[in-house]
């Protein structure tokens, strides 16, 4: 029997895998070793039920009382905290899905690549702050990374065995985000609630807002050149309002190869989940005569300014994605609490990668794990220093 875990199962890339999973047989068909989450212990405890798992972790040690009652009478052991989080990752699993969002997802990605297992990668700042150790990581112990970001997932399946150097394009698709129709000059108005409503997608709150003002596409962009090594300037992004193709591949005879479907994650994570099979999924078929149409733009970088920041970090590598990353997750802290205003995000982000590449601190390639960390704290601070300073103001 295959043996699985889900780091980040309560959130909600992690509860989409829990649904496939059950709607494949649940523990009839998979041994579930560890499941993971943070404040939902309720919920938590009734995933590790539903899957028989044989550890559930909680990120949040003051929690883990009340994830032992929550578990008893359950043949699941309960542990909390990020060293207990470690240690589930250290137990053998074949495939292991990486679904705990920021830098915390990090760690224990890394070590469940070490039992050499497949390792279905949603954290995408994995990738962005620590893609070389990463893939270094996996190389070392012949383990397999499986991209779930819908993007990244119809990337790799639109390329197929072709090698990248036939590859003339990688064409990520954005929807535009909740915006996209707003004139210009009321995008620094923006308020939460107006970056909150994503026109196609149901995520998380943090994420919608990174899909309004794009530094979510930027990330991806920078996830894109890490996880396939194509050079940044064949990474296009284009925007498709209706999210139906996830993305495309140009290859240099003029062939483009597109992945297309309902915009429903179940796709990325069920390929991920049945690779090198496909099973049948959950998902709604695509009606094309009831669609229409598909639309293409060019997105204005005025009104996106996360894209060119990218491209500025992807020229500088080293640290630089740890510090974008940590600096736009910065920024997104000060914008929820109404500190500043929806444009000046970038300003903040900006701010990070200027004062950190003037002294240096960005163009060293992390050697380990530890460096990255060490950047990442390093550029929060730099962050909240740009926003007390007023620079992002804009
Ligand atoms: P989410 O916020 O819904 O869930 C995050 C999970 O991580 C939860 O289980 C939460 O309890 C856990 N968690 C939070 N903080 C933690 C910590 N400090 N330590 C340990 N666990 C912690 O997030 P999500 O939307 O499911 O996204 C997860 C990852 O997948 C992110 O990296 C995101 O960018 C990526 N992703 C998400 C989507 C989507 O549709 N939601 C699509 C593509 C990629
Ligand atoms: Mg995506």
């Amino acid at each position: 029997m295959r043996r699985l875990s889900i780091f980040g199962a309560t959130g909600s890339v992690g509860e989409q895998t829990v649904d496939l999973i059950l709607r494949a047989g649940g523990p009839r068909t998979y041994r579930t070793v560890a499941v993971t989450g943070g404040q939902n212990v309720t919920r938590l405890a009734q995933i590790a039920r539903e899957l028989r798992a044989e550890i559930a972790v909680t990120a949040d040690p003051a929690r883990l009382d009340d994830l032992r009652t929550a578990l008893r009478g359950s043949e699941t052991q309960a542990a909390a905290g990020p060293a207990a989080m470690l240690e589930a990752a250290d137990r053998p699993a074949d495939w292991v899905m990486s679904a705990i969002v920021g830098a915390a997802g990090l760690a224990p990605g890394f070590r469940a690549l070490r039992h050499g297992s497949t390792l279905a990668l949603a954290n995408k700042e994995s990738l962005v702050t620590a893609g070389p150790l990463l893939l270094a990581e996996a190389a070392r112990h012949g383990a397999r990374i499986l991209p779930v970001d819908s993007e990244h997932s119809a990337i790799f399946q639109a390329l197929g065995a072709d090698p990248v150097d036939r590859v003339e394009r990688m064409i990520l698709t954005a929807s535009g985000g909740a915006l996209r129709d707003w004139p210009l000059d009321r995008l620094a108005q923006a308020t939460v609630a107006d970056a909150g409503r994503h026109p196609n997608w149901a995520m998380g709150q943090r994420i919608t807002i990174d899909s309004a003002s794009m530094f979510n596409k930027a990330m991806e962009v920078i996830e894109t050149r890490e996880f396939f090594g194509i050079d940044p300037a064949r990474i296009e992004v284009v925007i498709h309002r209706e999210s139906i193709v996830h993305s495309m591949v140009a290859f240099r005879d003029g062939a483009v190869m597109a992945h297309m479907g309902s915009p429903d994650m179940r796709h990325a994570i069920g390929y991920a989940l049945n690779w090198p099979e496909r099973l049948s999924l959950p998902v709604a078929p695509l009606d094309l005569p009831a669609l229409g149409r598909l639309t293409f733009e060019a997105p204005d970088e005025a009104r996106y300014p996360a894209l060119p920041l990218a491209r500025e970090a992807m020229r500088i590598r080293g640290l630089a994605g740890a510090a974008f990353n940590a600096g736009k997750e910065r920024a997104l802290d000060h914008f929820l609490a109404g500190r500043i205003g929806f444009m000046a995000m970038a300003g903040v982000v900006e701010a990070v990668l200027t004062t950190l590449s003037s002294d240096g601190s960005l163009q060293n390639d992390a050697r380990a794990l530890e460096d990255v960390l060490a950047m990442d704290h390093l550029a929060r601070i730099r962050a909240d220093e740009a926003v007390a300073a007023g620079a992002a103001a804009r």
